[in-house]
């Protein structure tokens, strides 16, 4: 299965079962790992799993993320409106005051011009998360809602459907990146079960904080089953970025370039991940395809997932572009009178999408 479809399955799988039960799987990686109570006290039972895909920060993006929540606290999340907070307005939200205050007095010094800051104060009065008034020249600030600690746990899921020893080798390198950052607190490798039991050499040649899911399908139904479970990694601790590492031998005595990565600056980026997962979801892919070309259908109630009439089959979202030498738009009387749903199916694609996305925060 080409890697598009892989990492919509493995979505839609985590969105449903997340998190995987505990015990099925083999390896001593488990000694810290996830127990059917996670680490926060939140029991498994109650954890609602918000998937995104190809979240991340500016350096790197996972394929899949994970954000371990409540219906609870999404809830208590959802007055700020389905958009994300950027660091901007994340900053506006978590520190303004329960009461009236002059914002300068309101606010820690953000570290970069207030002119910056009363934008954003002016953009979250505009979302209707905070209230404004002037006193004089002076701009006081009260919250309308407390900015709730929503995510419990964030997760980030890399997905290779076929991973042979040399694809394990290339893609360790980069996982050992994540280990060493710490800033999700559970690292996975999503890869297709062969129904062979895993190489020996696969598992050697992750990092052992890695967990693994092997992804197979029975009677149609895609299910992955844990076969390593990652170890839980320091969020609260400074993090460490590896910026170079040299290959070594016997030739090459240069030495690895690191920095380090301090706490707040990674809860500061946890929350971005997670308020970008809660915007885009998974199903955002229809943004960069071409929904309004006649041949784009979406299949499978489970995804759903994109189909192409004229090629018999999924299709990816990179072929899906304005590339494509079959896209033909949609013909206007489908927009116009005929076609069953206002505005033509490609239209109706984008609804349905959408709604399903709705339907998962709420
Ligand atoms: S023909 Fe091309 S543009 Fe149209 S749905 Fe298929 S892949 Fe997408």
């Amino acid at each position: 299965m080409k890697e598009f479809g892989f990492e919509l399955r493995v979505c839609a799988w985590a969105e449903r079962h997340w998190p995987p039960d505990v015990g099925d799987g083999v390896g001593e990686g488990n000694d810290d790992g996830r127990e059917a109570t996670g680490a926060d006290g939140v029991d498994d039972a109650e954890v609602t799993a918000l998937v995104g895909r190809q979240v991340g920060t500016r350096r790197r993006r996972w394929d899949t993320v994970v954000v371990e929540t409540t219906q609870t606290k999404l809830d208590e999340r959802g007055p700020f409106g389905a958009e994300r907070l950027d660091s901007d307005l994340l900053f506006v939200a978590r520190h303004a005051p329960a009461s009236w205050a002059y914002y300068r007095d309101a606010l820690p010094d953000p570290g970069y011009p207030w002119r910056y800051v009363r934008e954003s104060i002016h953009e979250a009065a505009d979302r209707g998360f905070l209230e404004t008034r002037r006193d004089g020249n002076r701009i006081e600030i009260r919250r309308r809602y407390r900015y709730p600690e929503w995510v419990d746990r964030i997760v980030a899921v890399e997905n290779k459907p076929d991973l042979d020893a040399s694809a394990a080798r290339a893609l360790a390198a980069q996982l050992e990146h994540d280990v060493a950052l710490g800033l999700a607190d559970e690292v996975w490798l999503a890869t297709e079960s062969t129904g062979a039991e895993v190489e020996p050499a696969l598992l050697e040649a992750m990092p052992v904080e890695v967990g693994i899911l092997a992804v197979s399908r029975e009677e149609g139904t895609w299910r992955a089953e844990p076969v390593w479970y990652p170890r839980s990694l320091s969020v609260d601790d400074p993090g460490t970025r590896i910026l170079e590492r040299p290959p070594g031998g016997d030739f090459d005595a240069s030495a690895a370039r690191f920095e380090y990565a301090d706490p707040d600056w990674k809860h500061g980026k946890r929350l971005e991940i997670a308020e970008r997962a809660y915007e885009r979801g998974w199903r955002s892919y229809v943004e960069t395809m071409r929904p309004d070309c006649r041949h784009f259908q979406v299949r499978d109630p489970r995804g759903p997932y994109p189909w192409c009439a004229a090629k018999g089959r999924e299709q990816t979202a990179a072929e899906c572009s304005a590339r494509c030498a079959a896209f033909e738009p949609e013909p206007p009387a489908w927009r116009t009178r005929g076609w069953p749903i206002e505005g033509g199916p490609g239209k109706a694609a984008r609804r349905l999408l959408e709604a399903k996305r709705t339907r998962r925060r709420s």
